[in-house]
């Protein structure tokens, strides 16, 4: 039978209408800092996003565009500045940024209370022990993805293919703090397809076009794909191969249309969260 197909779209259309509504709810409205660092244009396109979710669900934005020769202390100089503004609850720099920046340094200057990706160590450690205040925002997508279709991890065997910082090991802890029992493939896991068969969640955050086949999966699995790859053509795709996944899944997600928009409303509900923080 064919997979029931998670819409992430409709889902984050619901998302940004709570939010709105909670926002409206608050004292002083939240907001949003977005430093976007040089003209890289898919940073261009995330940024503009950003700013459009946060007008429609009622969040105040701006914007701060330093040019591609930026320094380093400039960067550090405008974070600081953001800090402490009482109107800025949320501070995002967009990744990546130019190569003369030290990248963990900029993330780590950014006041944890402030932080609505999720990326400050602090942050990151108390993701681990489960007494977070933010979540990163695509496994925080993903959980709420599962949670709207009924798809419990307690008991289930998780497998997340991927194990970077912002998507693989922060998706492994979400499920495993859920009750999943989890296992985390990367580059050097051998016999993929051995593990990824086992799977009753089977994630994938890869960034290759095909990786995961039907073979590959369980026949009943929930499959989501977080990858947002370009194919020959030049089309928006993730790991999963869709058309032939679909037909053994029992649930899964498109590319686009899947885990992307969840990811641009759970930096709403972010920044939501760290207004309410600060007393909003
Ligand atoms: P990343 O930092 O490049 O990490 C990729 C991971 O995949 C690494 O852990 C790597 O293993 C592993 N890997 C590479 N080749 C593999 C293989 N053949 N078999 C198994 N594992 C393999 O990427 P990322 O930032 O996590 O992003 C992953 C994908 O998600 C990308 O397509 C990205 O565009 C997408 N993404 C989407 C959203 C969204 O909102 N939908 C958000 C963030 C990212 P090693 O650690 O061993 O190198």
């Amino acid at each position: 039978m064919a997979a029931t197909i998670i819409d992430g779209k409709a889902l984050a259309a619901k998302c940004k209408a709570r939010i709105k509504e909670e926002v409206e709810h608050l004292s002083k409205r939240p907001g949003l800092a977005v430093i976007i660092v040089g003209d890289n244009p898919a940073s261009r396109i995330y940024v503009n996003h950003k700013k459009k979710d946060c007008a429609e669900c009622g969040i105040y934005s701006e914007e701060y565009a330093l040019p591609e020769c930026a320094r380093q202390e400039e960067l550090l100089e405008l974070i600081d500045l953001l800090n402490g503004r009482e109107d800025i609850d949320g501070i995002l720099v967009q990744l990546p940024l130019p190569a003369q920046f030290d990248e963990k340094a900029v993330l780590n200057a950014i006041d944890p209370g402030k932080d609505v990706d999720c990326f400050h160590p602090y942050n990151v450690g108390q993701l681990m022990i489960g007494e977070h205040t933010f979540l990163p925002c695509t496994p925080a997508g993903v959980m709420a993805m599962l949670d709207e279709y009924g798809i419990d991890p307690a008991g289930k065997h998780a497998v997340v293919v991927g194990r970077s910082n912002i998507v693989g090991k922060p998706q492994a802890m979400l499920l495993l703090q859920r009750h999943a029992t989890v296992t985390i493939c990367h580059s050097r896991t051998p016999n993929l397809a051995e593990i990824t068969r086992q799977a009753d969640i089977l994630v994938a955050a890869v960034g290759k076009t095909g990786l995961i086949t039907a073979d590959m999966v369980n026949e009943g699995a929930a499959v989501i794909d977080v990858a947002m790859n370009r194919n020959e053509e030049g089309k928006l795709c993730g790991d999963v191969d869709f058309e032939a996944v679909k037909e053994k899944a029992s649930f899964i997600t498109p590319v686009p249309g899947g885990v992307g928009p969840m990811t641009r409303v759970m930096l709403l509900e972010n920044t939501l969260t760290a207004a309410k923080v600060h007393g909003k």
